[in-house]
């Protein structure tokens, strides 16, 4: 229970990757404030779950990650109703596909406004607490395509390095007040984001769901293996532990050999 007595704000963690980091967190004895859309009923069922479970405090916000004033406000609700922000995850995203010249400009905004720009108005919110305290944790999950490209996801791998880039502008500001501030770069991880492109991509080439797995994992990584929520998880907590308190500003692949190529 390394984590007792701290508090973890985790942004889209109802479902995928995000839900995978607030389950390792509270198994490690951290408070949670849960975010994220979904159904009202299954979410409260996530939360009082999650809070027998492990003997934590969960509380849960649908704030919208597109809403500036909505991510300050959920930051300020977590300090009142749960004390303090010490860990903070920022990793709500969305995805979208097209070539450049068929990408719709609203698809452009949204995934600026959700992926990118979310992360910026997070840390703003949350570092003056941090620093207060003296002790904090910043961990924004950006992606392999934080590092390199693929064709037809220009604004998520346009968002992604700029949460690169910020991670690492973030670290530095912050790195005499205890506070680190990392980027964790996943490879494919089996999730709602990536079913429906193995879907699509299914729908689209007339072949089915087994077969694109098989040809997403080839395609980009060394393993043919997806990495697993629970894995980012505890890549997570090793961050928010005294080992890592001098890792900051740093982007960490969990890719199964994707960028090393
Ligand atoms: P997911 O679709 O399973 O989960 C996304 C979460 O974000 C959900 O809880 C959803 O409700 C929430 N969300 C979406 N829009 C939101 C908004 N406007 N406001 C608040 N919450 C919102 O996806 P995932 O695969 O778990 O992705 C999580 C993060 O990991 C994303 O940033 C994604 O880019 C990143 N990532 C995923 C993979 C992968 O292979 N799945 C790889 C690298 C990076």
């Amino acid at each position: 229970m390394s984590l007792k007595g701290k508090v973890a704000l985790v942004t889209g963690s109802t479902s995928g990757i995000g839900l995978g980091i607030a389950r390792a967190l509270a198994a490690e004895g951290a408070d949670l404030m849960l975010n994220g859309f979904g159904d009202a009923g299954a979410i409260e069922t996530l939360r009082a779950g999650l809070a027998a479970e492990f003997g934590v405090r969960v509380l849960y916000s649908g704030a919208d990650m597109s809403k500036p004033e909505q991510i300050a406000a959920m930051v300020a609700e977590a300090e009142a109703q749960l004390g303090a922000v010490d860990i903070q995850v920022n990793n709500a995203g969305i995805q979208f596909v097209a070539n450049i010249e068929d990408f719709p400009t609203a698809k452009w905004d949204s995934i600026i406004a959700i992926n990118l720009s979310a992360v910026f108005h997070g840390m703003k919110a949350a570092i003056p607490g941090m620093k207060k305290r003296g002790w904090g944790r910043i961990i924004n999950i950006a992606s392999a395509h934080g590092l390199v490209a693929s064709p037809q996801k220009v604004a998520y791998v346009a968002a992604k390095h700029g949460v690169v880039g910020m991670t690492k502008v973030a670290a530095i500001e912050t790195a005499n007040d205890g506070i680190t501030v990392n980027a964790i770069c996943p490879g494919w991880v089996l999730t709602p984001l990536v079913e429906k492109q193995l879907e699509d991509k299914a729908k689209q080439q007339g072949t089915d769901v087994a077969h694109e797995k098989h040809e997403f994992l080839t395609e980009k990584q060394a393993m043919e293996k997806f990495t697993t929520p629970e894995q980012i998880g505890g890549l997570a907590v090793f961050l928010c532990s005294e080992s890592a308190a001098t890792i900051t500003g740093a982007p960490l692949s969990i890719d199964g050999g994707w960028v090393a190529q």
